[in-house]
């Protein structure tokens, strides 16, 4: 499906929005001192937008829920005094309006918001005719129709100044992330809406502080328009996600040891590029033919399987299958989580295929 979406080519007028843009301030605003501190810190660093939670969607009840419509006015105070400017989470009509009230330029739609079409859609009729930039996270869910529907919804309303934050998503079980990155879905989303700005989120992707440098370099090789980071004064004692937030400092550093790279590499790198980006080509196309042949097979044990009246999964056959394959993949270098990953999916493939002649 197309996706034309009508944008205005500067996320943020007024602001330099080149490559990377950075957003950075706390999860929450806590208490005035705590934001203007911060926000100091950060506007010397040259940052040109400050993010703060004034209400905070939290998972459990009877955690810290934000400081309210009082904290809009130490933002507004931190704007005259810093020029920065300023984003705050609206998930509701009421959210809307105060922050409108206050000043705020950049509204953001948090990701349990995104998720959730009819949320959305009021925040987006209650958008028409104003003059802001709004933000759509990515959907808790990895769902891409679903973050390209609620940016769908708030284009329509009339807002041209609109981009994506990409946040990660979440899942069930232990993982070395807070919420899954599943690049390839942002790399989707620029395919499908060229011209589109995203921004990273590397704080709720991680969940923890050590691994927001790398997720950086990560984003910006993988060409995103900018980064949104978590920033606290005093980031162990903040009141919520104080495990992911980072000082000012170690902002900065993260900033001036960024490596840009180029988009396009110049002359004898570019053959090199080439070069070895047609031996992937080369190489996929002999990854689907296995596949192919693979499948072919699976059919044939299908044919044979109905003759023979035996059931399409053996489950001793598969699960011994399964980890032959992981071990062989451990051997090439290949993660546990990819090899599995792949076989799960054959597997599918193999016994839809299998079901189609049984039932035949
Ligand atoms: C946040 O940015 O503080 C936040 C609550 O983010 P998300 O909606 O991505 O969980
Ligand atoms: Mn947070």
């Amino acid at each position: 499906m197309e996706n034309k979406l009508n944008i205005d080519g500067r996320l943020i007028p007024e602001v330099d929005c080149s490559k990377p843009l950075i957003m950075a301030g706390p999860c929450s605003a806590e208490t005035e001192n705590q934001v203007i501190d911060t926000a100091r810190q950060i506007a010397a660093m040259g940052v040109k937008v400050f993010r703060a939670g004034i209400w905070k969607p939290r998972t459990r009840p009877n955690a810290f829920e934000g400081v309210g419509s009082e904290g809009l006015q130490w933002l507004r105070s931190i704007k005259e005094e810093t020029g920065m400017k300023i984003a705050v989470e609206v998930a509701n009509v009421k959210h809307i309006y105060e922050a409108l009230k206050n000043g705020v330029d950049i509204l953001w739609i948090g990701a349990r918001t995104s998720a959730n079409p009819f949320a959305v859609q009021e925040i987006a009729d209650s958008l028409r005719g104003v003059n802001v930039t709004v933000l759509v996270k990515n959907p808790v869910n990895p769902d891409i129709e679903l973050w390209i529907g609620a940016l769908e919804r708030i284009n329509a309303a009339g807002i041209t100044n609109i981009g994506a934050i990409h946040r990660g998503f979440s899942g069930y079980g232990k993982s070395n992330y807070r919420n899954s990155p599943h690049w390839q879905i942002p790399i989707e989303l620029r395919r499908r809406i060229p011209g589109l700005y995203i921004i990273n989120d590397p704080s709720h992707i991680s969940g923890k502080r050590e691994m927001i440098m790398e997720l950086c370099q990560t984003a910006i090789d993988l060409d995103f328009d900018g980064l949104m980071v978590e920033t606290h004064c005093n980031p162990e004692q903040a009141w919520s996600d104080a495990d992911q937030q980072i000082t000012p400092q170690h902002l900065d550093y993260i900033i001036k040891n960024l490596v840009m790279r180029k988009q396009d590499v110049c002359d004898k790198n570019a053959e090199t590029l080439e070069e070895m980006r047609l031996h992937i080509d080369k190489l996929d196309d002999e990854v689907l033919q296995v596949l192919e042949q693979r499948m072919n097979i699976a059919e044939k044990i299908g044919i044979f399987k109905k003759a023979n009246n035996v059931t399409i999964l053996q489950s001793a056959r598969w699960s011994d299958l399964m980890k032959k394959r992981i071990n062989a993949g451990l051997s090439k270098g290949l993660s546990e989580a990819f090899v599995q990953k792949i076989y799960l999916a054959i597997h599918e493939e193999s016994i839809q295929r299998q079901k189609m002649v049984m039932n035949k």
